[in-house]
């Protein structure tokens, strides 16, 4: 597997096939050259205000031909991490030095987002909502153009999430199960694990592998908040998947950082009683079945009671709020492939992001 996780100190050249120019893209009516980038507006709905609600979509189309790939946040309106990962990338990108084409979607649930909601006005989960309906609910509308305006267009999308309000999500990326292509892409985007997990039904994973379109799903960070290793794996990986495909050079320093956990089954351990939840393990952790993970006590710190961990594993997810209900899920702890050294394996994903100079704010590519 090749990384590019290492310190780089200059910018990336351009695309490496030279020679054919592409050929001028067309989204929702409008044509963009070879080389150029644009903002499109892609009318929706009507807000309760009745103006005008429409999805934007930052297309950079690369000078040389090649895959065109969508990559977007925010498809729950708290989940912002991703907005903040397209932000770095738009600034590291330009179209004139690319082959082929990213459709950038840096907040696709717009009537969430503003209201700092997972779920649309009308109650609805987008991610529940494909593929949606002209005619339908505001979701089911929402749904309708993102699937035929975006991702018809697409071989493959990246679909950044975080985990829910008051809860962290180690940075993680999550595909169909038994699908060889997209394992060899979650591999190289080097996120901290590779989770195969089954697809919802109705959700944008689900969609898309009925019109043909590969799914990259990645988890990271915590709602409504930004977190620099969440946003510089984002960028990584996608500049990773982006090297792959030959949209662009691969990292001039690239080199084999390691092998991120990988696992098929992933297991919620909930609050054995209601209280203050103190954590001794997080995410990241390495955890052995049986170990104690934490403890929660009444409000004089009273009959307290430990969880411990089901399983041998990697701590994927866990709440940041103390105070829990009985039955709240506290930790998620994934069953990993290679235990041993997982621990390791993640810090050393944890160093190499937070060390390379080429995911900086003002790194330019
Ligand atoms: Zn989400």
């Amino acid at each position: 597997m090749t990384d590019s996780l290492n310190t780089a100190d200059g910018a990336l050249p351009a695309a490496p096939n030279s020679g054919a120019r592409a050929q001028p893209f067309t989204i929702a009516g409008t044509v963009i050259d070879p080389g150029a980038s644009a903002t499109i507006a892609i009318p929706v709905s009507n807000t309760a205000t009745g103006l005008p609600a429409s999805l934007y979509v930052r297309v950079l189309h690369g000078a040389r031909p090649g895959p065109c790939i969508f990559v977007s946040a925010a498809i729950h309106g708290d989940e912002i991490i991703g907005t903040a990962v397209i932000q770095r990338l738009l600034a590291k990108l330009d179209a004139a030095s690319m082959a082929g084409t990213v459709l950038f979607l840096p907040v696709v649930n717009i009537f969430g987002f503003q209201a700092h909601s997972r779920y649309l006005p009308d109650r609805r989960d987008l991610n529940r909502s494909f593929p949606g309906s002209a005619r339908g609910s505001l979701a089911a509308q929402l749904a309708a153009k993102f699937l035929k305006e975006v991702i018809c267009h697409c071989t493959l999308g990246i679909d950044i999430h975080s985990a829910a309000v008051h809860r962290y999500n180690l940075p993680q990326i999550r595909i169909a199960p038994d699908n060889e292509n997209l394992r060899e892409l979650a591999m190289l985007f080097g996120a901290h694990a590779v989770i195969e997990s089954p697809l919802r039904p109705g959700s944008l994973r689900d969609i898309a592998r009925g019109e043909g379109v590969d799914m990259l799903l990645m988890e990271a960070g915590e709602a409504l908040r930004f977190d620099e290793l969440s946003v510089r794996c984002g960028v990584n990986g996608v500049l990773n998947v982006m090297a792959h495909l030959k949209m662009i050079q691969p990292h001039p320093e690239a080199t084999q950082v390691t092998i991120p956990a990988r696992s098929r089954r992933a297991i919620w351990v909930r609050a054995p009683r209601g209280g203050l939840c103190m954590l001794q393990q997080k995410s990241g952790d390495a955890v052995k079945k049986g170990e104690v993970i934490g403890r929660v006590a009444g409000i004089f710190g009273d009959d307290a009671q430990e969880f411990r961990a089901p399983i041998d594993g990697i701590i994927i997810g866990h709440a940041v709020l103390p105070v829990v209900n009985q039955g709240d899920a506290l930790v998620h702890i994934a069953e990993v492939m290679r235990f041993g050294d997982v621990e390791e394996r993640v810090d050393q994903i944890t160093e190499a992001l937070l060390n390379d100079r080429l995911l900086d704010e003002d790194e330019l590519i």
